[in-house]
């Protein structure tokens, strides 16, 4: 389904008629085209800054370079002699930002470290790094910021400044987001910086160009040694539920795209769409309904016989029965809650005991619904914020198996499900966002990608908001 309104706002009359009558004008968002080795960083110039005492600066820059970025410091400022000193010891050089005007490209990325933050106070030296340059930022740039994760900064001060940031990085992303441009914040825990490369060129790529306004904590990985590209899913085995269309299909050749093997499940009434994705991609189609009562032996048989085990398990399927809950008949109430809920535990209580592979990692499809709740959802929001909690219980338990569980809650995407909604409600879930525009399948299906790789070895138990900044839920 596309966005009328956003391709007429980019003509010549379109961009007249919207300023003359001050409508909105989404901007075009640049997504990644290929696999991750191809694309990793959106531009190259970054600027870097650090607050006092940040302890995160050697492997943020050492991240940044290995990843390809040239990298620039603001004069006079506070961090400097922390990057300096760090980039000494890695023979990194740095050079100076580009004055205005200069001729030289403006720095595409803005990656502070602000982990030492003690004090209301010193928040100010955030202030002084992003406050001259924010106008600057070029269109569909990014700006990143680091944290201590509040649950470990120490005092009540330190605490309530990295919570501070918060509060700030979602401001920020809801004044850039006209330009495309993304803002999000990572809070680290202890022992987490080898694990920061993965996330920090997956927020600072093409490749979550529909992600704003989010805080993801990041913290140590299982046993194996970091990585920091996604796209290194060869010989991984994928089961994707409701693969045939929509979201589903975008995950499943998304994840086949970096190379895993794909696994495409989807309710035998959708068997034709199912295999003409996997035909697409050479993945095998299994038409199964989520619920019933075998499907994770079912599963398990198809993925044992076949590759040995899944690697990789994304939880898809779902369906939306909308009723206010005084009109809501119980059969409504059961289906959404049986599909999107109840046969996800069920299917993973299964596979736990036979089908997953060591290290295995789950992705569960939430939903912004399910964090702010729509009046006529209250099925569909009970199992979506329902998945959130499961996601979260459930981690320790997948890193007993080396492996991660998290949830990806997508905003409002362009895809049938929506495309049914009526032309009210769905103009006002595509407008009312940051980014100003619905997302794509894609965008649902790189977070997942990225999720199911071990260059996110170090997020476990997570939901992350695929939404530009929905208002929603905010
Ligand atoms: P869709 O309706 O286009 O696709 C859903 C797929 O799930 C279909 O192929 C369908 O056949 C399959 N499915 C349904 N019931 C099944 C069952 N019992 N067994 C096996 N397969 C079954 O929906 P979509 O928009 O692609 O949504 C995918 C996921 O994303 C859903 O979980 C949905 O709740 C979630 N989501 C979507 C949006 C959005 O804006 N589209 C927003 C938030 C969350």
């Amino acid at each position: 389904m596309s966005d009328r309104y956003l391709e007429l706002s980019h003509t010549p009359f379109g961009k007249a008629l919207a300023s003359l009558l001050g409508l909105p004008q989404p901007p075009r968002l640049k997504r990644a085209s290929g696999p991750w080795a191809q694309q990793p960083l959106i531009g190259v110039p970054a600027l870097v800054g650090a607050t006092t005492n940040a302890q995160f600066v050697a492997p943020l820059l050492k991240a940044l370079t290995e990843a390809g970025a040239t990298l620039r410091i603001q004069p006079e400022h506070v961090g400097l002699p922390l990057i300096k000193a760090a980039a000494q010891k890695l023979g990194v050089t740095l050079a100076g930002n580009p004055a205005k005007g200069s001729g030289d490209a403006p720095s595409a990325l803005y990656v502070v470290d602000a982990s030492g933050l003690a004090n209301p106070a010193q928040i100010r030296e955030l202030y002084d790094f992003l406050q001259p340059v924010t106008g600057g930022i070029p269109a569909n740039g990014r700006v990143l910021i680091l944290s201590r994760a509040p649950s470990e900064a120490g005092d009540a001060a330190h605490v309530a400044s990295a919570t501070a940031l918060r509060g700030f990085i979602r401001a920020l992303g809801k004044e850039v987001g006209k330009k495309g441009i993304t803002a999000n914040l990572l809070e680290v825990q202890t022992g987490a910086e080898d694990w920061l490369a993965g996330p920090l060129r997956f927020f600072l790529s093409e490749h979550s160009a529909f992600i704003s306004g989010q805080v993801l904590p990041v913290g140590a990985g299982p046993r194996e040694e970091p990585i920091a590209l996604s796209g290194s899913l060869q010989g991984k085995v994928a089961l994707v539920t409701g693969a045939a269309r929509g979201i589903g299909a975008s995950i499943a050749e998304t994840l086949a795209r970096e190379g895993a093997t794909i696994i495409g499940m989807d309710h035998p009434s959708a068997e034709g769409g199912l295999a003409e994705t996997m035909a697409r991609i050479g993945g095998v189609g299994l038409a199964l309904d989520v619920t019933a009562k075998d499907a994770a032996q079912r599963i398990a048989e198809e993925a044992n016989k076949k590759f040995g085990g899944l690697d990789i398990v994304v939880h898809n399927a779902g369906v939306t029965r909308d009723k206010m809950l005084r009109n809501m008949a119980p059969h409504l109430w059961d289906m959404v809650l049986d599909i999107n809920f109840g046969a996800i535990l069920r299917i993973n209580e299964g596979l736990l005991k036979d089908g997953l592979k060591d290290g295995a990692r789950m992705v569960c499809i939430s939903s912004i619904g399910g964090i702010s709740g729509n009046a006529g959802q209250t099925n569909y929001a009970a199992t979506k914020a329902g998945i959130i909690g499961y996601a979260s219980s459930m981690a320790s338990t997948m890193a007993r198996h080396g492996g991660a569980i998290n949830a990806v809650a997508p905003g409002f995407i362009e895809t049938a499900m929506t495309a049914q909604m009526p032309v009210g409600p769905r103009e006002v879930g595509r407008r009312l966002s940051s980014l100003g525009q619905g997302g794509m399948p894609i965008d649902i299906a790189e977070a997942v990608t990225f999720f199911a790789s071990h260059a996110a070895g170090g997020i476990n138990g997570q939901t992350l908001r695929v939404c530009g900044q929905n208002f929603m839920g905010a």
